[in-house]
């Protein structure tokens, strides 16, 4: 079997242009609105102001609701003005927050700018709280405050908080590694269990009883590229990470699951067997977008860290010329597989001074441009195309069967432009 991979050394080697200043991004509180939906037994509690209750109601749309299993404990002026009244006022929140829900077996303080700055201490206070608590429910910490923390890195916290906690073991277990939808998750399970390959545990668990087990070992893979803190967090228990690209597209797909067909010795026929019709209905559905992507300008602003797979996947599969991929932190060991396969030309960029970047946006004039929600308006109204980054993160986008649907995300504005292009001319 043909791996398709580059002669050349794609962009290993290329220079990234590193930029400091404003920057128009998330912050990490943002991934509670997935990771809730994802772990069922758990709650996360925002230590943190109006501001943040805002970000979440905001971001969590119509979800807020649904008696959603997040909200925020408010900072006060009077918690302001003595921590010890703070942290007796957090132990009473939660003391009845836990007696109200019962079915809440974990539970998240998360850190955010306020009670950063204040140097509210919620790891104490999660050790605190664990011996009041124990058995029944388990309290982490972590930070998902703006100072520390950009959009998708408030996952990496989370995940990372938990790894020190999970259980340890010498079972040979595959760990796979990131918040992924319940259906794409079985897509997941069900090709691995096709190779052979078990048994397999995820992280994060749909139950706190389902966690998985860690040691010398385990060998784990990540499904999302900004999992840096996690990846380290296992690493240091043992663990051995399986590098490879992300499951993004046909090609992604199939080289996240070679490589660790590799490792567990999977034959090439059982490989092929297990994976040829799903790749050709992937390749299937990808090509009904890539007509309308095909040879199309592509400019990514930082937002996700997600931005260098899917520069790759829209390059090798789509056909489109990417000028300029930004991300808000650019991990090396994660990302060598992928810098490898994208191919030369576009710059790239870490970080972000957002007034340099639109300058050279505008000088580019991208046919399509992927950006964040609070530059999207304004650059549609300047006439240019966009994408919203966000949806990648709320949208199954990973394995064969969501190819085409992620193809799709980026076709679609495309498609409607010229729809009205078309419907403006006389
Ligand atoms: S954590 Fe910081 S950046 Fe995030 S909403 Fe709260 S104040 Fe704003």
């Amino acid at each position: 079997m043909s791996l398709d991979l580059p002669l050349s050394p794609g962009c290993s080697a290329a220079p990234v242009l590193r930029e400091r200043g404003q920057h128009e991004v998330f912050c990490g509180l943002t991934g509670i609105i997935w990771l809730h939906r994802k772990m069922q037994d758990a709650f996360f509690l925002v230590v943190g102001s109006r501001t943040c209750a805002h970000l979440l109601q905001s971001a969590a749309g119509v979800m807020i609701f649904a008696e959603p299993r997040f909200g925020t404990a408010i900072l006060e002026e009077k918690d302001l003005a003595g921590l010890a009244d703070a942290n007796a006022e957090l132990d009473r929140e939660v003391g009845r927050l836990l007696a109200r829900r019962p079915d809440i077996r974990q539970l998240f303080l998360v850190g955010s700018c306020p009670s950063e700055v204040i140097k509210l201490d919620l790891a104490r206070a999660a050790e605190r709280m664990n011996v009041q608590h124990a058995p029944h429910v388990r309290v982490y910490n972590y930070s998902g405050s703006g100072i520390e923390t950009t959009f998708t890195q408030g996952e990496d916290a989370c995940l990372a908080a938990m790894v020190p906690a999970l259980p340890a073991t010498d079972a040979a277990e595959l760990l796979v590694v990131g918040a992924l939808p319940d259906v794409v998750e079985d897509q997941c399970l069900a090709l691995l269990n096709a190779m052979g390959v078990g048994p397999v545990r995820m992280l994060p668990a749909r139950r706190s009883g389902d966690m998985p087990a860690v040691g010398p070992n385990s060998r784990y893979i990540l499904t999302q590229p900004f999992l840096g803190d996690t990846a380290a967090a296992l690493d240091r228990r043992g663990a051995k990470r399986i590098a490879a690209p992300f499951p993004f597209g046909e090609e992604g797909t199939t080289l996240w699951l070679q490589a660790i067909a590799d490792v567990y010795g999977v034959t090439a026929d059982r490989f092929d067997a297990a994976t040829a019709a799903p790749r050709a209905r992937a390749r299937k559905a990808v090509a009904a977008h890539a007509a309308t992507l095909s040879g199309k300008s592509l400019f990514l602003f930082p937002d996700s860290q997600m931005e260098i797979p899917l520069a790759r996947f829209l390059a090798r599969e789509c056909g489109m010329r990417p000028l300029e991929v930004g991300t808000p932190y650019l991990h090396r060991a994660l990302m060598e597989p992928e810098l490898a396969l994208l191919p030369e030309g576009p710059m790239l960029s870490e970080g972000q001074d957002v007034d340099k970047q639109l300058d050279r946006h505008g000088a580019q004039a991208p046919d399509l441009t992927v950006c964040g929600l609070g530059l999207a308006n304004p650059l549609e109204s300047q006439g240019f195309t966009t994408k919203w980054a966000i949806e990648l993160v709320f949208t199954p986008v990973h394995f064969y069967e969501q190819a085409g649907d992620l193809a799709g995300l980026f076709s679609r504005p495309l498609r409607r432009k010229a729809l009205l292009t078309a419907g403006a001319k006389p």
